[in-house]
């Protein structure tokens, strides 16, 4: 069988938020806002096509033998050398072996799906058994531009030979048509774009088709018999139109990462290739497109080996580690749009003596240095003489690659003075496990992140690019592992924790245990592997995916299968953490089913199971889990709770009751483990998972992702954690306290004299008033809050409403009013605040004047929508506008541009 072997892939860890360059350059470019949402990723400073190229084909070759690879193809239009052969620059920083075919394919965004057929056909013509084809782009455009928002930076690597297939190849299709929608002159730096309609109708809209009933008449297939179609186009709308023109329903079309990352060009249909081979199963057919100058269209389909593959980053890690900026001038520097003073030190020479670079090209570019054969100690730079005290031993040094080895930050500083495109320059000793140091710098990171101990992972940077001669020299840097640096003092880690999560085999349990995992907690990853309902025998692939994961990224990880609705399961799920790793220290008790019915058609046997996996499995596992930790004298527990059980849902009897279960088992065990420094606290989490989809809306879904929620869930865990008894809701990156609450109580009746049921009915107003009500801690403290009733005076004062009035807002808008900033300016805004004291009012400026009236204006240039405590909080300085807008509190409409002079003609906050 000739196919897919492996897949990796590299997005940069930095992105940049469309909001910022639309923020930065609307005045110029307005348009450019159709295109703002979400982010794109950008290359460090020190990236570029070839060191992403290095990265994702170190992510594909996890678990291969890369010395079984006998050609290696990379594919960009953005190579660093004109003449001198990039694949080559590549196999020496994987240190490949020397008799090995290798070429570069470019000149066409179609070339990574050309350079494909060329090594499929070629094992398949039996003349190679392992190709490596890697992908690679990273485009330039002007600023202000909507190809600076469309396109992205990244790359994708593919293996493909004749064992351990995981997608098999069925056969392709290619049209060469010299359809010119874009060029880039070979003297150029920009590409030339035509005009974007007629790019997307006769370009993408004709060729892709036209390719893929080419394939489909070759093959004697039809649509479906494809599960997923993959093919790059960077409108949105026609993306989806295509589909629809080969009848491809929305299901099969591979999302084109617009929102998340943008056009990574050559790269792009590779990197959406890896992103549906992530989320396929064996069985699966997709399809896959590469656009440029004509189409090529492969056919593949996927086998049960995709099961086996080691675990990696591929798409979805990469999107999981980034960091988004809003600083466009950032990203002008890092693209050296903008030329700043760099001062004398940048002035030394920067020459590279490529005999200096011949001699110790396995050195600089593999980084291989040298492990004496009689003692085993390695040591960067390889020298004549072991460094080892007690050996000394002389010209017995081999080769030992240090680019894989696990490594920490041994020592570090941060430098000003030194010349740096990001200062402060970060750089010092790192230490490889098993031995061995060197000095190096330290990317993709920020100086408060750094400490003693930090994981890093080494990887290919650029270290200075010789603009004068046109030369660019690599170096190897190391880059903290994803999450392992988080800002300064607040950093939350988990090191030599043991944690043991439920059902973290999908959703938001996964989330959980690679967030844990890359804070260097010990987890055991539980999941049965059932279905959504709980029914059938389970499965070990989900729990054994995540440990793969865990372990792809360094972090340390035991599997679990056992049922949480079961005594022995729980009591087994619990040993596992201690046989593995010796002690437990958090418990989420997160595992979950879902058997929705009305409350008239619950039968008993949906009612039990849903009560056996949640309130049942927590007490299963809680207990054997808190006599571990009551040992220890410390223990964190989070339980999971529900909206529907804290407030009711419809059809979701069975689930409401046990999810409330749970906030009781929680109240009584934050009262019995307070002495053992154990605490307990409760989430509601909101989050798109297989337990929602078909209740979410589909708009909903796609931002709610278990990142937004892990954060809460991840402190709860924390030692700096010291709420105990407490429930939170945790959704879409929102968060807020839930409570038991107790109103005030209301004495009735005498010493001697019972109250009435008429007393009861004069005073409901107050009995059912929720007014200064509050939690409380513990069942004695109710009894005796009920017996005690606040005083008269207590109660006036609690009458004293709090909160802004938002008439008297726009009473003071007048004396607000900067009259400076509003020479020349002509405008009426008109505000719609609904809720509690909202209403309409009016603000006309006009020949530096301002006047504010209640009412609705016959002819408002630009009109704001908002509730009235986010408008509020917005003029109270509390709510940044940009955040308001985005976040949908606050909606615009009529000339919205006109909405950016609002905070500069009046002094908010
Ligand atoms: P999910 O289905 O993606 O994950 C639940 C996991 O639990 C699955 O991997 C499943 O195999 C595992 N599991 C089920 N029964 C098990 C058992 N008996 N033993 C061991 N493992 C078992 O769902 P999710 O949305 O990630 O839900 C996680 C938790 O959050 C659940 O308790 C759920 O009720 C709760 N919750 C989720 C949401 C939401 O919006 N997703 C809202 C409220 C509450």
């Amino acid at each position: 069988m000739i196919g897919i072997t492996s897949y990796g892939a590299y997005i940069p860890r930095l992105r940049l938020n469309r909001m910022a360059i639309f923020q930065h350059m609307g005045w110029f470019a307005p348009a450019i806002m159709m295109v703002a949402q979400g982010e794109r990723s950008m290359c460090n400073w020190d990236e570029d096509s070839m060191t992403m190229a290095v990265e994702a084909a170190r992510d594909c070759l996890r678990g291969m033998d890369k010395q079984k690879l006998d050609a290696l193809y990379l594919a960009s239009t953005t190579l660093p050398f004109a003449d001198r052969q990039n694949a080559g620059i590549l196999a020496a920083a994987l240190n490949l072996k020397q008799n090995l075919v290798t070429a570069d394919y470019s000149a066409s965004q179609k070339a990574a799906t050309t350079a494909l057929i060329t090594a499929l056909e070629s094992v398949k013509g039996g003349e190679r058994d392992n190709i490596l084809v890697t992908a690679s782009d990273r485009r330039e455009t002007r600023t202000a531009y909507f190809y600076e928002m469309w396109f992205g930076d990244g790359a994708a690597a593919l293996a493909v030979g004749n064992q351990d297939v995981i997608a098999e190849y069925k056969g392709s299709h290619s049209l060469a048509i010299d359809f010119v929608d874009h060029y880039r002159g070979a003297q150029n730096q920009y590409d030339y774009v035509w005009e974007e309609r007629w790019t997307r109708d006769m370009g993408y809209g004709r060729i892709i088709p036209q390719a893929v009933e080419g394939l489909f008449d070759k093959l004697g297939i039809t649509m479906d018999a494809v599960d997923k179609l993959v093919y790059p186009c960077f409108f949105k709308g026609d993306h989806r139109k295509i589909a629809q023109m080969l009848g491809a329903g929305p299901e099969k079309l591979v999302d084109n990462m617009h929102e998340v990352c943008g056009e990574t060009g050559v790269a792009h249909p590779f990197l959406m290739l890896v992103s549906a081979l992530e989320q396929a199963g064996p069985g699966e057919r997709i399809l896959v497109c590469g656009f440029g100058q004509g189409a090529n269209a492969l056919y593949f389909e996927v086998t049960d080996n995709i099961r086996k593959l080691a675990g990696r980053n591929g798409v979805k890690g990469c999107l999981e580690n980034k960091k988004t900026t809003d600083n466009y001038q950032k990203w002008l520097k890092f693209r050296d749009l903008i030329k700043t003073e760099m001062g004398i030190r940048a002035e030394a020479p920067t020459q590279t003596a490529t005999t200096v670079l011949w001699r110790k090209n396995k050195m600089l570019l593999g980084l291989v240095g040298g492990k004496c054969s009689q003692c085993g100690t390695p040591q960067y730079p390889r020298m004549d003489i072991c460094v080892n005290p007690q050996c000394g031993a002389v010209h017995t040094q081999e080769d030992y690659e240090f680019a894989d080895v696990p490594a920490t930050v041994k020592t570090f500083t941060g430098d000003m003075l030194s010349v740096s495109v990001d200062p402060p320059a970060i750089y010092g000793m790192v230490q490889f496990e098993g031995g061995g140091r060197m000095m190096a710098d330290f990317t993709d990171c920020e100086l408060d992140g750094m400490r003693v101990g930090l994981p890093v992972r080494m990887a290919l940077k650029r270290k200075a690019v010789d603009k004068e001669r046109g030369f660019v020299n690599y170096f190897w840097k190391a880059v903290p592992l994803p999450g392992a640096s988080v800002a300064g003092a607040e950093a939350l880690r988990f090191d030599d924790r043991v944690a043991v999560i439920t059902g973290a085999g999908a959703g938001l349990g996964r989330t959980y245990a690679l967030e844990l995992a890359k804070r260097g907690a010990k987890v055991v990853v539980n999941d049965l592997g059932g279905a959504r309902d709980g029914s059938g025998s389970g499965s070990s692939t989900p729990a054994d995916e995540v440990v793969a994961e865990i372990k792809g990224f360094g972090g340390e990880a035991v599997a679990n299968y056992d049922n949480v609705a079961t005594a022995a399961g729980g009591e087994n799920i619990v040993r596992t953490a201690l046989e593995t790793f010796g002690r437990i220290d958090i418990l989420i008790n997160n595992a979950g089913i879902l058997r929705d019915k009305s409350f008239l058609k619950m039968t008993p046997e949906n009612w039990q199971a849903v009560m056996d996996v949640h309130l049942n499995g927590a007490y299963f596992v809680t207990r054997p889990a808190m006599a571990a930790m009551k040992q220890n004298g410390y223990g964190r527990i989070v339980m999971t709770t529900s909206a529907a059980g804290l407030y009711g849902n419809f059809g979701q009897t069975n689930y409401s009751a046990a999810k409330m279960g749970l906030v009781g088992l929680a109240n009584a065990i934050k009262l019995e483990g307070a002495k053992y420094n154990i605490k307990v606290n409760t989430v509601a989490p909101i989050a798109a998972s297989r337990l929602t989809e078909d209740v979410m809306p589909p708009d909903l879904f796609e931002k709610s992702k278990p990142e937004f929620v892990s954060p809460m869930v991840l402190y709860l865990c924390s030692e700096t954690c010291q709420s105990n008894g407490e429930i939170f809701n945790a959704g879409l990156g929102y968060f807020n306290r839930a409570a038991v609450l107790t109103g005030s109580a209301v004495q009735l009746g005498g010493p001697q004299s019972p109250p009435t049921v008429e007393q009861i009915h004069q005073n409901w107003k107050k009995i059912d008033s929720l007014e200064g009500a509050r939690p409380l801690d513990d069942a004695t403290a109710a009894i005796f809050d009920l017996l005690t009733p606040p005083s008269a005076e207590s109660e006036a004062e609690a009458d004293k409403a709090a909160g802004g009035d938002v008439g008297a807002i726009f009473e003071g808008m007048q004396s607000a009013f900067n009259a400076e900033a509003a020479a020349g300016v002509d405008v009426v805004f008109q505000f719609n605040i609904s809720g509690a004291g909202g209403g309409q009012w009016f603000c006309e400026v006009s020949g530096g004047n301002c006047v504010v009236e209640s009412g609705a204006h016959p002819k408002p240039a630009c009109t704001i929508d908002m509730e009235a405590a986010d408008f509020t909080a917005l003029m109270q300085g509390k709510l940044p506008a940009m955040q308001a807008y985005t976040s949908g509190k606050l909606k615009l409409g009529g000339d919205i541009m006109k909405s950016q002079l609002l905070e500069k003609l009046f002094k908010i906050g």
